[in-house]
C-alpha cells in the first residue's frame, strides 16, 4: 500500500473505495493496517469525513453516505485514468503505477481529466485491469474463492503494493493466464514461477475463467 506523509481527504476516500469494492467492508482497524497508520489518526480522520457528511459509521462499520459515494467515483475514476497515463506514457513500472499517480490525479480532475481520458483513446480500464467506469461490475471471482484450475487474470481490486510487485515478478498481468492450487497455502503458478499468495490479499485478486 501507498505511504504518504500526509493523506489527504481524497487518498481516503480512493482507499475506502477500493476497501469496499475488494472486501465488501471496511473498518477502522482494517483501514488504520492497510494505511500503516495508527488506528487514532485512522479514527480522527474517518470522525472528520463523517462530519463533512461523507462517510456513515455504525459502530466499527463503515459506508458511504450518497454524497461521499459520488464523490469517491469520481476520484477513483481520474485516479484509474492517471494510471492508464502513467503507465502507458511515462513508462512507471506496472507495479509501481497505482502509487505513482497519488499526486498526478489531483491534478487530472475536472475539465482536463476529461480530455486526458478522451486523449488516451477512452480506456475501460487502468493497467490493473480495474474498470475505468467505477460502478462497472465484471463476472469474476475471487482467488480466495476459486477452485484449483486455470483462469485468466481479470484484475487486482485492492491494489496492494507487495500483491502488485509479486505479480509483476511472474508477470501474471490482466489477461495472462494462471493455476490456482488450493492446498496448505494458496499458490498460484505460470511459466514463469509460483507465488503463495497470502489469505489476506487473496479478496484482491479477481481472476476469470
Ligand atoms: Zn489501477
Amino acid at each position: 500500500m501507498i505511504i504518504l506523509m500526509t493523506l489527504n481527504r481524497e487518498d481516503y476516500l480512493l482507499v475506502i473505495w477500493e476497501f469496499l469494492e475488494s472486501f465488501d467492508r471496511i473498518s477502522e482497524k482494517e483501514l488504520a493496517n492497510r494505511l500503516r497508520i495508527s488506528p487514532p489518526t485512522a479514527y480522527e480522520y474517518l470522525t472528520k469525513l463523517s462530519e463533512e457528511g461523507l462517510i456513515k459509521k455504525d459502530g466499527k462499520k463503515i459506508s458511504f453516505t450518497t454524497v461521499g459515494r459520488n464523490t469517491a467515483r469520481e476520484l477513483v475514476r481520474m485516479h484509474r485514468i492517471a494510471e492508464v497515463f502513467a503507465y502507458n506514457f511515462l513508462e512507471i513500472p506496472w507495479e509501481e503505477t497505482h502509487a505513482s499517480v497519488m499526486e498526478l490525479e489531483h491534478i487530472f480532475s475536472g475539465k482536463r481529466g476529461e480530455i486526458l481520458f478522451k486523449n488516451l483513446g477512452k480506456p475501460e480500464t487502468c493497467p490493473h485491469g480495474n474498470p475505468i467506469d467505477p460502478e462497472v461490475r465484471y463476472k469474476e471471482v475471487p482467488l480466495m474463492l476459486a477452485d484449483d484450475g486455470q483462469y485468466t487474470v481479470k484484475r487486482v481490486v485492492f491494489e496492494d503494493e507487495a500483491l502488485l510487485k509479486n505479480l509483476a515478478s511472474i508477470n501474471a498481468l490482466p489477461g495472462t493466464l494462471l493455476n490456482v492450487h488450493r492446498g496448505d497455502t494458496l499458490e498460484v503458478d505460470n511459466e514463469n514461477g509460483t507465488l503463495k499468495v497470502p489469505h489476506t490479499v487473496s479478496m484482491s485478486l479477481r481472476l476469470s475463467r
